[in-house]
């Protein structure tokens, strides 16, 4: 009894000890990373399915070691938020994000119009100098607002939500438009769709996956659909990987979609040789 308590300890003190130095390690490399400038952001099209044609650009961050290769963000972001040091790396991305938005071969390929979204982290929404930061590096860079979306979860009203809010409130104001990412897989509150200065939902990719098979599945997302539309909020559909999915979407009037079945998140300059203006469709 006793040799099983204490292995239970040794055990529980051990795997303490590998999450710490694996933590440890994440916020190196993430110093490294901002040092040396491995931090870029990669694009993900989300298509309109209706008109056949691209909207607009998620940009999702990646390391670049030049060793190791390519580092995905649940590997980093988690520590950056503990550390604080999502915000130079929002900042970092930023600097990369804005011009793209007025490249000579982005537009000649994708038009003047399209709309890059941009994640920011809960934890820059608790922090009003943060907010204020990446509002005046907005405002600096002459960009139009309405090409700048700001994706945010419902996670980041469940600290401050006074805080949280007066920050959205903010960029709302400025003209930059809002949208609430992963809708439908957390708590996922109706009212708050209602409360905040939203323009888009994003409908998380749990609904999607098998959505042709699962009718229960087809009833929430029918649901935030309609909502959707009855509060003028423009909806996306997140993780479409299959025709059949697709079809099914298309039937539910869902018309704007992102996923793998148009194109993974790629770097800009393999996004303009691969993926063209109507997005694969
Ligand atoms: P997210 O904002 O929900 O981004 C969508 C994620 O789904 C991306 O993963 C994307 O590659 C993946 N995805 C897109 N289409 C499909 C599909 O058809 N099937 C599947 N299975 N997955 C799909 P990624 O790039 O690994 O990013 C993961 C998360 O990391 C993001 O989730 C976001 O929460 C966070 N993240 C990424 N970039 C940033 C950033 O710059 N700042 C902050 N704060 N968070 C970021
Ligand atoms: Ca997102
Ligand atoms: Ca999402
Ligand atoms: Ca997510």
């Amino acid at each position: 009894m006793r040799q099983r308590a204490t292995g239970h300890i040794t055990f529980f003190q051990r795997s303490m000890h590998n999450e710490h130095a694996r933590r440890l390690e994440s916020e190196q490399l993430l110093r490294d990373a901002l040092a040396q400038l491995w931090v870029e952001p990669f694009l993900q099209p989300l298509v309109d399915t209706v008109r056949g044609t691209i909207t607009g650009f998620e940009a999702l961050c990646r390391i670049r070691h030049p060793e190791t290769g390519l580092v995905s963000p649940g590997e980093f972001i988690p520590v950056a938020e503990e550390t604080g040091l999502i915000h130079p790396l929002s900042l970092q991305l930023l600097d990369q994000i804005l011009p793209l938005l007025s490249d000579s071969r982005m537009t000649e390929r994708y038009g003047n119009a399209f709309y890059i979204s941009f994640n920011l982290s809960p934890v820059q929404l608790q922090d009003p100098h943060m907010g204020e930061e990446i509002l005046e590096r907005l405002r600096h860079s002459g960009v139009s607002p309405e090409r700048l979306n700001i994706e945010l979860t419902e996670t980041a009203v469940m600290g401050d939500a006074n805080t949280a809010i007066e920050i959205m409130e903010r960029f709302a104001t400025a003209g930059f438009a809002i949208s609430l990412d992963d809708f439908g897989a957390g708590y996922s509150s109706l009212g708050l769709i209602r409360s905040l200065p939203l323009q888009q939902v994003k409908i998380d990719r749990s609904l999607v996956s098998s959505v042709d098979t699962d009718d229960e599945k087809r009833a929430i997302l029918n649901m935030i659909l309609s909502l959707c539309e009855q509060l003028d909020l423009t909806a996306v559909v997140e993780g479409v990987e299959t025709e059949t999915e697709l079809a099914c979407l298309a039937g539910m009037g869902a018309q704007l979609v992102q996923g793998f079945l148009f194109s993974r998140p790629l770097p800009p300059e393999t996004l303009l040789d691969q993926v063209p203006p109507r997005g694969l469709l």
